[in-house]
């Protein structure tokens, strides 16, 4: 970061309480003199969808009208970043606020993760435990992916004798969701399974419809408070909407958004240069093959959250919530070679973040460089609980910024992956406005460097850190260096 760190930041920030005062009188003195004193909150977020495939960014040719309309009412933040992209690294940064060699949760929850102990901690104080002492109603529903699974493994698609990943979570691991309808980790898009609020193990919810569509429907029942029995209706809520798709299994897409992308060939839908489509690398052959399907399952993610918000305004909730539309991380899809997530590059990293509260947020765009960990004492302190962030979150609180556009901004994002078993090694770097750093340092002693220069080179064709020394020195001290020792990273202090 700048001059000043990352923690004289928070206190700063948080500790001083000035969203939260700004917030409260901006409500009093609100047009409508009806909003509720503690908004609601809304945060949705399907998996790996990477930041290019909203349309309104005139990246991926993909169909996402809500998400274009959405955007226009909230502040994008089109520079977020999912700082260690894959599932549960990120899924605890936002809900701890902290980064993983803090919050304990260092790679993917399933059997190797059992091994390690990678597993959201039940003493965690996650955003959930605070809102719930502060009254509200908090409901969970799809993917959370914060449990390792632990013998005899559940039945699930899955799960072997060898291997799991999938695990239901226990009532006293829900950090304080009081309605939940949801799963560890499963990919059957088409036959998803749920465990329900006071469901044992033994008993999932098979469900025969599109993921995204069935959890859409349990949010507008969860809104509208169906039969009573969801949420008190005397109190503000909380809910979380963890959609699987646009993640593999690509071809589980219903046919209806499959037939949006009329008779587009691959060559047609994939216009990122940095799929190798000439050489017909593996990249590329999986971009061919999956690109129609992939951004088919973002127009459902799109279709299926438009029916959310539309339920928000029916019922006249628009006002007295906070809404958010994010990713836990993105998908290179072929870029690069890359199959996948969990790299530095672009496609993997930067994730879609549109904050939308009508009346108190201005619609605009913002390249502040936000972090996972932000998020958490950013939605609070915007919800009016500044001061109860606890000391141990170390993400930064930007709900000043967000309600006046003032306000200190970080001057890079961290990324890190770290390799099973092995927290002092794998991959660090930094991301900053203009560059990409990656580090990379594993068991033999080896060590590569790659630099990109995102504004002149933006789909990363080139590494210029062996002839850019003094750019990677720079990165490394001002900002890497930093990153490092705030994250207690036993990676800090080797020179690199
Ligand atoms: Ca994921």
């Amino acid at each position: 970061m700048s001059d000043t760190t990352r923690r004289e930041f928070i206190r700063r920030s948080v500790a001083a309480g000035s969203a939260l005062a700004l917030t409260g009188t901006m409500a009093c003195e609100g047009t409508t003199g009806s909003r509720q004193r503690h908004p609601n909150l809304i945060y949705v977020f399907p998996d790996q969808m990477r930041a290019q495939a909203q349309g309104f960014m005139g990246e991926d040719p993909v169909i996402t009208p809500n998400l274009d309309r959405f955007a226009t009412e909230g502040i994008v933040l089109d520079q977020a970043v999912s700082n260690y992209p894959v599932c549960s690294p990120y899924r605890a940064m936002l809900m701890t606020g902290m980064f993983p060699h803090s919050n304990g949760v260092l790679a993917n929850c399933n059997t190797n993760g059992a091994m390690n102990g990678y597993e959201l901690r039940e003493s965690s104080r996650c955003w959930s435990d605070v809102l719930k002492e502060q009254g509200y109603s908090l409901g969970y529903i799809g993917k959370w992916h914060l449990d390792s699974p632990y013998r005899p493994y559940v039945d699930t698609g899955n799960n072997n004798e060898d291997f799991a990943w999938n695990e239901w979570t226990s009532p006293q691991r829900r950090h304080s969701f009081d309605y939940w309808h949801a799963y560890g980790t499963y990919d059957n898009h088409n036959r998803p399974e749920y465990w329900t609020t006071d469901a044992p193990r033994s008993e999932r919810v098979v469900v025969d419809q599109w993921g995204p569509e069935h959890e859409a429907d349990m949010a507008i029942r969860y809104i509208r408070n169906e039969g009573g029995t969801f949420r008190d209706p005397d109190r503000p809520f909380a809910l979380v909407v963890s959609m699987n798709p646009p993640h593999t299994p690509y071809r589980m897409v219903p046919e209806q958004y499959l037939q949006m992308y009329g008779d587009a060939t691959p060559e047609e839908l994939i216009n990122r240069p940095n799929v190798n489509l000439e050489e017909n690398s593996s990249g590329a052959r999986l971009a061919r093959r999956q690109i129609r399907n992939y951004l088919a399952q973002v127009t459902g993610v799109d279709d299926q959250f438009g029916r959310i918000l539309a339920e928000l305004k029916a019922r006249g909730l628009e006002e007295d919530t906070i809404v958010v539309f994010t990713s836990d991380h993105g998908n290179c899809l072929g870029c690069h070679d890359q199959v996948t997530k969990n790299v530095h590059y672009e496609e993997s990293m930067r994730v879609p973040f549109i904050i939308r509260w009508s009346g108190m947020l201005e619609p605009r765009t913002d390249d502040l460089l936000i972090s996972t960990p932000d998020i958490y004492p950013t939605l609070l302190d915007l919800m009016g609980f500044g001061p109860d962030v606890p000391e141990q979150v170390e993400g930064v609180s930007h709900a000043r910024l967000c309600l006046t556009g003032r306000g200190g901004r970080p001057t890079s994002q961290l990324y890190m992956w770290v390799p099973y078993g092995e927290p002092a090694l794998g991959r660090r770097g930094v991301r900053t406005h203009r560059y990409t750093l990656m580090i990379s340092s594993n068991r033999a002693g080896e060590t590569e460097q790659i630099l990109h220069d995102n504004l002149n080179d933006p789909y990363q064709l080139r590494n210029i850190a062996g002839e850019s020394k003094g750019i990677v020195q720079d990165l490394v001290e001002k900002e890497l260096d930093h990153w490092l020792e705030l994250t207690d990273d036993p990676w800090h202090g080797r020179g690199v």
